[in-house]
């Protein structure tokens, strides 16, 4: 079976829980929604293969990465603030000997930020024009490769952050694995997705900016949080953000602002922030 853009589809089981059994949630013109009956998790099924997925990014996706790289930097940074990354995660670890990895790290603004507070810092990024970028403008040690084949030794990070990648990954439930091997005991993973059960999404339905399909698996809060703790982390702490997209006309645009502070006050952002551990004995 192909999809119009002739990339070979092949059907999976719930990443979440590893049942079979699903109903139709979402069509769209190039691929579907299914939501699996036993765990809620919505993902799309059948999926591309990981090769056909990573062929799809481009220069024109570069582009992108690059327009944006200061708004992206700037939304990641308060989120650092927001946890008292500085003044207070950091500190947990001996100085001089923290280690972080930015995974899909794009243009590398926030390594190059990081490693000003002193951090050793190592990406990883899918994009082989965001890598030249990140390393010929910042002097960044960046790996060309994906999550799921990276040759990174086990128990070497303190913190691992991924902000908009696990809904790109054909298995996210692996990827998460993956991290929690890659984090020394005790390390944070800082993990950013878009989030369903959200304001934004009752408000556009089918035309929630989210629904894209590049974006494999759709989370709820309840979900994450599950496949987050299957993967053996302990939560932390979470929160959400995003009312109302600046790109999206809508009756209610002239109170963005009001709404954008009321979903972060009553947690109901499009956006969702997981700041999870990796237990000390492990
Ligand atoms: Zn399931």
């Amino acid at each position: 079976m192909k999809n119009k853009r002739n990339e070979r589809l092949t059907f999976i089981r719930c990443p979440l829980c590893g049942k079979d059994d699903s109903r139709d949630y979402l069509w769209f013109d190039e691929y579907r929604y299914v939501q699996c009956l036993s765990c809620g998790l919505i993902y799309q099924n059948p999926q591309p293969g990981i090769r056909p997925l990573h062929k799809r990014y481009s220069k024109k996706y570069f582009q992108y990465e690059f327009r944006n790289q200061r708004n992206f930097f700037n939304l990641m940074r308060l989120t650092l603030r927001d946890i008292r990354f500085s003044d207070k995660l950091a500190r947990e670890f001996p100085e001089k000997t923290r280690t972080f990895l930015d995974i899909g790290c794009a243009t590398g603004l926030l390594l190059n930020h990081v490693r000003q507070q002193g951090w050793k810092v190592k990406g990883l990024e899918l994009d082989t024009y965001s890598v030249r970028y990140a390393r010929r403008i910042f002097s960044l040690d960046i790996l060309n490769q994906p999550l799921e084949e990276a040759e990174l030794p086990d128990r070497s990070f303190n913190v691992i952050h991924w902000s908009h990648v696990i809904e790109h990954l054909p298995d996210p439930f692996q990827g998460l694995k993956k991290i929690y091997s890659l984090l020394k005991p005790g390390g944070y993973m800082l993990l950013t997705t878009p989030r369903i059960d959200s304001f934004q999404h009752y408000l556009f339905q089918k035309e929630w900016r989210s629904f894209h399909r590049d974006h494999l698996t759709i989370f709820s809060g309840r979900t994450l949080k599950q496949m987050v703790r299957k993967a053996g982390f302990g939560l932390i702490r979470s929160f959400s953000w995003g009312g109302l997209a600046a790109d999206k006309e809508h009756p209610l645009k002239p109170f963005k602002r009001v709404i954008d502070k009321a979903v972060k006050t009553f947690n109901t952002g499009d956006v969702i922030f997981i700041l999870a551990k990796k237990k000390i004995n492990n």
